[in-house]
């Protein structure tokens, strides 16, 4: 018996719908695709019930002929590409012709659309992939697509809808992501005849990051601009003084096409790794020019995933790109943030008597005490302005002084720092100091852990893990890296053998080693109540000064926080 059918166009557009369009913010994410790809200036978007019972997005782009309108909705029809290689060399934000066909089967869709030299334009309506009408009909140049009652039939993706709220927050979002990437065009969301967004034209694109964000955002922003052989990224990324607890602020587009790739972000993540608290995000807007013949944007329905040919190296342009960024500011958190005013008054000792009697090394009404680290430091390399040192509060604080600021200094933290980038220099160099173990120690592998072992032996002896074959699978360890303890730490060789094996990941020594580098840093360094002298502060101050990031202390607690003098005044009332 035979059993084989060839399905119907209309049950194949509602099953090729299902992987398109999966809610409300889909069929809008489409729809500002197409008003982009159609040079579109403005683009406004109009909701009923989350855009489930109706919703609308118009443009004033390049518009359609009639016969374009008519053949629109077809599956398999775009006019952006022509052939196979036009298929490895995508520039415009669509490409497969399935949009429309997908949402015309699943929902009443109406578009509308007028070129600039024809004088009048075309209405055509399709119901469950059925036209119903096509006619002539007096618009503005610009095309306007309407969806009403989007899963009429197909009732069991209409139950997965969630609530108006939900739907709506997607929707937003979309709009949000594509707003952000484009200034040049002016974006309108509308709900329930209710403003949810206006991001009118504007030439910059800071400028354009505020009307989402606010204007408050604009301190905590650093422009990044870069370029190597292989990638151009430019965008802005925040300074540690602002983080979130999601990352769900952070947007990355490749060819300004909004996506999701955890490579990418991974790297953005990993760079601010010992400038954030675990679990606290930064925010970043991020563009990266790819050539279109090194990625695939054919992988995903949505094309909201996209394969890149050469991810590691992708991995590590961005990583240099906001480690530079990173580096090359000040990060010195300014005080006057809500958080940073409400510990200055938790700071109980931040009264002048206090802080005279607290500055046990100096007065700091002697001004001939005074220290300028600058003398003994090489300005040319230094990260950190020239300081003055005032004393020191509460054996926790030093305290200084820079052109225009008062600073403190957290004594413990800046140790930290410096011994942390210590070790983690001698591992990168792989010129790590080593520790002859007493009794060697007996190392039990499987076959494949001791094969690896035996593979990268030079790699390993040059961490400083000296060992040798010691009968089947073992080994005898002779020598470990002093930056990683005392002990030889079975459990971390073993994951790190795990991890050489799997390589796959573009993880670095350092990021691997991380953890327990900034454990080892905490123990090691001083702490908050050791006295130190005068010449250690000086030598902390100039070490940290050459540091990469003197910011933060490697969990990302502050190193220092700074008032300007322009805030103390204000302050003390001496301007309003
Ligand atoms: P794709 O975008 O992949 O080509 P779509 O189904 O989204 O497929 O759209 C089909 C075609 O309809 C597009 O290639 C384009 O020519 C035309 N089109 C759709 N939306 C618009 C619009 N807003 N302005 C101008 N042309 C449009
Ligand atoms: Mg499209």
């Amino acid at each position: 018996m035979d059993n084989i059918i060839i399905l119907d166009d209309a049950l194949i557009n509602k099953i090729a719908a299902g992987e398109v369009i999966e809610r409300p913010a889909s069929v809008v994410k489409e729809l500002i695709e197409n008003a982009i790809d159609a040079d579109a200036k403005k683009i406004f978007i109009e909701l009923k019930e989350g855009g489930k019972s109706y919703l609308k997005v118009s443009d004033d782009g390049n518009g359609m002929s009639r016969r374009d309108v008519e053949l629109s909705w077809h599956r398999h029809s775009t006019s952006k590409i022509k052939n196979a290689d036009d298929l490895f060399s995508i520039n415009s934000l669509g490409f497969r012709g399935e949009a429309l066909a997908s949402i015309a089967a699943v929902s009443e869709l109406i578009i509308t659309s007028k070129p600039e030299n024809e004088i009048s334009g075309r209405r055509i309506i399709v119901r469950g992939s059925r036209e119903l009408i096509n006619e002539t009909i007096g618009c503005p140049k610009g095309t306007t697509v309407e969806v009403k009652n989007l899963f009429y039939n197909t009732p069991a993706r209409k139950k997965y809808l969630k609530s108006i709220n939900i739907e709506l927050r997607h929707v937003t979002d979309i709009v949000t992501r594509y707003a952000l990437i484009n200034p040049k065009i002016h974006f309108r969301l509308i709900h329930n005849n209710r403003e949810i967004l206006d991001v009118p034209s504007t030439k910059d694109f800071l400028t354009n990051i505020t009307f989402i964000y606010g204007k408050k955002i604009i301190k905590h922003l650093l422009l990044l601009e870069y370029s190597d052989d292989f990638y151009k990224i430019n965008g802005y990324i925040s300074k540690p003084s602002l983080s979130k607890s999601t990352k769900a602020d952070q947007s990355i587009y490749v060819n300004k096409r909004y996506i999701k790739n955890t490579t990418i972000s991974n790297a953005v993540n990993q760079a601010y790794h010992t400038l954030m608290m675990v679990n606290r995000y930064p925010v970043v807007i991020l563009n990266i020019n790819i050539n279109p013949r090194q990625i695939d944007v054919n992988v995903h329905p949505q094309k909201s995933e996209i394969r890149i040919h050469d991810e590691k190296q992708l991995y590590e342009s961005v990583f240099d790109a906001v480690t530079q960024t990173l580096q090359k500011n000040d990060l010195i958190p300014e005080t006057l943030t809500d958080e940073l005013v409400k510990k200055l008054t938790d700071f109980r000792s931040f009264q002048l008597e206090e802080l005279t009697k607290d500055a046990k090394y100096y007065n700091i009404q002697d001004n001939e005490q005074k220290l300028l680290v600058k003398e003994t430091d090489d300005t040319s390399t230094s990260k950190l302005p020239e300081m003055k040192i005032l004393g020191i509060l509460q054996k926790t604080y030093i305290l200084a002084e820079t052109p225009g600021n008062l600073i403190l200094i957290d004594q413990h933290a800046a140790a930290e720092r410096i011994l942390y980038e210590k070790f983690t220099e001698q591992l990168k160099n792989k010129q790590v100091d080593i520790q002859r173990l007493l009794d060697p120690v007996i190392l039990k592998l499987t076959p494949k852990q001791y094969n690896i072992a035996l593979d990268k032996k030079d790699f390993l002896r040059d961490l400083g893990y000296r060992y040798e074959e010691f009968g089947k699978n073992t080994l005898l360890i002779r020598t470990i890296p002093i930056v990683l303890g005392k002990q030889f730490d079975r459990n971390l060789f073993i994951d790190f053998i795990d991890e050489l094996e799997k390589n796959k990941k573009p993880v670095s020594l350092e990021m691997f080693f991380h953890n327990k580098i900034a454990k080892m840093a905490c123990r090691t360094a001083i702490k908050a109540g050791d006295e130190i002298t005068l010449p250690q502060i000086k030598q902390y101050i100039k070490e940290l000064s050459q540091k990469n990031i003197p910011y933060t202390c490697p969990h990302g607690r502050p190193i220092m926080i700074k008032w300007s003098f322009y805030e103390l005044e204000k302050m003390f009332k001496r301007i309003v």
